[in-house]
C-alpha cells in the first residue's frame, strides 16, 4: 500500500471460524471436482502462501524495488509459479522514475562554540520523497518556523513543527531562499520509507534541485528546537530519482479455448520500497509479499477447480511508487476491463487482531463488489467493513477503466514500510482461512450467471 491518509477501523475479536473449516472439508472431499457446477471447491494452503511470501520477503529480493535486481527476480519467481499452474504468462514493462537512496545521509548541529551533535539515520531522521526534491548536502543557520508566511534569512535551514508542515509551502520556502527543510514527522517516523513523491498516477515525477528536505522524529525535533541561538545545521538527504522500467506479470488462462476473456482478475502488487544505501532492505512481508503469494495460490486453486473458466492473475509492479503498475496495465490492458471483476489483495494475514478492510473507489460497481466481499468475509467468521472512497491502492485505475474493483487489506500500521515488516508478523492460520474464504467467493463469482 502506498502511504496516504488512512483511517483504521475498529479493533475487536473476530467470530468463530466455523465456515472456513466447512469449506476446507468440502474441498478435501472434492479433490476431483468437476469443472462446473456447485460441487467445485478450492482450498488454499496457508502454509504454502506463507512459504512463498517468506521467499519474496527474503534477501534475494532485497525489498523488491521497481527496476531493482531483486524486483526482477521476484517477477521471475512469480511468473514461474503461475506457469506451473497452467497460466500463459507475459511481462509488460513500463517506464517509471523511482526514488532511490543513493547518496549520503546526515543531520548534524554546529553550535556557536563549534561543537557538533550528530543524529542517527532511520532513528532520528529520514528522507522525504514528497515534493520531488532531490537530496544532497545543505548547510545554513537553523531557523525555527512559527509562521510559514513570516520572513527568514536567506540560506536558512528551516525547522518546521509537524502542525505547520504542509508540502504546499515548499515552493514558497525555496523561492524565498531557504537552503533546506527539516520537518517534524507526524503520524509516521524515520523508520518508514516513503516512495510517493506526490505526482499524479501515470506521470513521472519531475525532480527539483537546490532545496533539501528531510524528516525528523518528534524527539529529534525537540532537541533541534532547543538548540542555542546561532546554531547551524548540516543536512544531507540520500534521495535521488532514477529512470527505470517497471514490470507487470500478466498471467491469463484461456479455459474455454475461445481466447482469454477473463471475467475475474485477481491482482496484487509484488513490489515494495527497496533498500537503503548500506544494503539493509525493507522486507515487505505483509506489504505485499502476502497479497502476491495469495494471488498465485488463488489463481492456481481456481484454475484447478474450474478448468473451463477464463481468468487472470496480475502481479503488479510500482504500486509503492505511484500505483504505476496498475495504471500502466489499465492504460493498455491485455483484455477488456469493462465489466470485469477485479479483486486486489494488499496486506493479508497479519498476526495483529485487525478487521479485514474492503476498499473501493465508491463507484456503484466497486461498492457492490465491496459489499459482496464484506458479506463473504463475515460469513467466514471475519470482521470486515467497506470503506470508500479510498484511492491509494491498485483497485483505483481498474475502477476508472470500467471494471468492478475492490481491495482487501489488513492495514496493520505497526511495522508498515519499516525493516521490521518480516514474515514473523504473519499468521499461517489467518492466511489459510482468509484464502479459503476468498477462494469460495471467487468460485461462486466464476460459476455465477
Ligand atoms: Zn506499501
Amino acid at each position: 500500500m502506498i502511504q496516504a491518509m488512512k483511517r483504521n477501523i475498529g479493533r475487536g475479536r473476530r467470530a468463530s471460524p466455523a465456515l472456513p473449516t466447512l469449506v476446507a472439508s468440502i474441498a478435501a472431499a472434492c479433490a476431483c471436482a468437476p469443472s462446473h457446477g456447485p460441487a467445485a471447491a478450492a482450498d488454499i494452503d496457508g502454509a504454502a502462501v506463507l512459504a512463498l511470501a517468506t521467499e519474496l520477503a527474503g534477501p534475494a529480493h532485497a525489498g523488491r524495488a521497481l527496476g531493482s535486481p531483486g524486483g526482477a527476480l521476484a517477477a521471475e519467481l512469480l511468473a514461474g509459479r503461475l506457469r506451473e499452474a497452467g497460466f500463459e504468462v507475459a511481462f509488460r514493462d513500463f517506464p517509471e522514475r523511482v526514488p532511490v537512496n543513493a547518496g549520503n545521509a546526515a543531520l548534524e548541529t554546529v553550535a556557536p562554540d563549534g561543537s557538533t551533535e550528530g543524529f542517527a539515520w532511520r532513528e532520528d531522521f529520514r528522507e522525504i520523497a514528497r515534493g520531488g526534491y532531490e537530496g544532497g548536502p545543505a548547510e545554513g543557520p537553523l531557523f525555527l518556523v512559527s509562521d510559514p508566511g513570516a520572513p527568514f534569512p536567506r540560506g536558512s535551514i528551516l525547522l518546521v513543527p509537524g502542525r505547520l508542515s504542509d508540502p504546499e509551502d515548499d515552493a514558497s520556502y525555496a523561492a524565498r531562499g531557504a537552503a533546506g527543510l527539516v520537518v517534524e514527522l507526524v503520524g509516521t517516523d524515520p523508520a518508514r520509507r516513503p516512495l510517493w513523491a506526490g505526482q499524479a498516477p501515470g506521470t513521472l515525477v519531475v525532480p527539483k534541485q537546490g532545496f533539501v528536505k528531510i524528516g525528523v522524529s518528534g524527539g529529534a525535533f525537540a532537541r533541534l528546537a532547543a538548540s542555542a541561538p546561532g546554531t547551524r545545521l548540516r543536512i544531507e538527504s540520500p534521495l535521488r530519482f532514477v529512470d527505470a522500467m517497471g514490470r507487470n506479470v500478466v498471467a491469463t488462462r484461456d479455459g474455454d479455448g475461445g481466447g482469454a476473456a477473463p471475467r475475474l482478475v485477481v491482482c496484487a502488487h509484488y513490489d515494495h520500497v527497496g533498500a537503503d544505501r548500506d544494503g539493509s532492505y525493507f522486507p515487505g512481508a505483509l506489504d505485499n509479499a502476502t497479497g502476491a503469494a495469495m494471488a498465485v495460490a488463488l489463481g492456481a486453486a481456481l484454475a484447478a477447480a474450474l478448468p473451463g473458466a477464463d481468468l487472470a492473475v496480475l502481479l503488479l509492479d510500482g504500486e509503492e511508487v505511484n500505483l504505476s503498475g496498475s495504471t500502466a496495465f489499465a492504460r493498455a490492458p491485455d483484455f477488456p476491463l469493462a465489466g470485469v471483476t477485479v479483486l486486489n489483495l494488499d496486506m493479508l494475514g497479519s498476526r495483529a487482531d485487525l478487521p479485514v478492510s474492503v476498499y473501493s473507489l465508491g463507484d456503484p460497481a466497486g461498492s457492490r463488489l465491496a459489499r459482496a466481499l464484506v458479506a463473504a468475509l463475515e460469513a467466514a467468521g471475519f470482521r470486515s467493513a467497506h470503506e470508500a472512497p479510498v484511492r491509494n491502492l491498485d483497485h483505483t485505475p481498474f475502477s476508472m477503466a470500467g471494471a468492478s474493483a475492490a481491495s482487501i487489506t489488513e492495514y496493520d500500521t505497526a511495522d508498515y514500510h519499516t525493516k521490521r515488516d518480516l514474515p514473523a508478523g504473519l499468521s499461517e492460520d489467518e492466511l489459510d482461512r482468509l484464502g479459503d474464504a476468498l477462494a469460495s467467493w471467487a468460485l461462486a463469482e466464476l460459476a455465477g450467471p
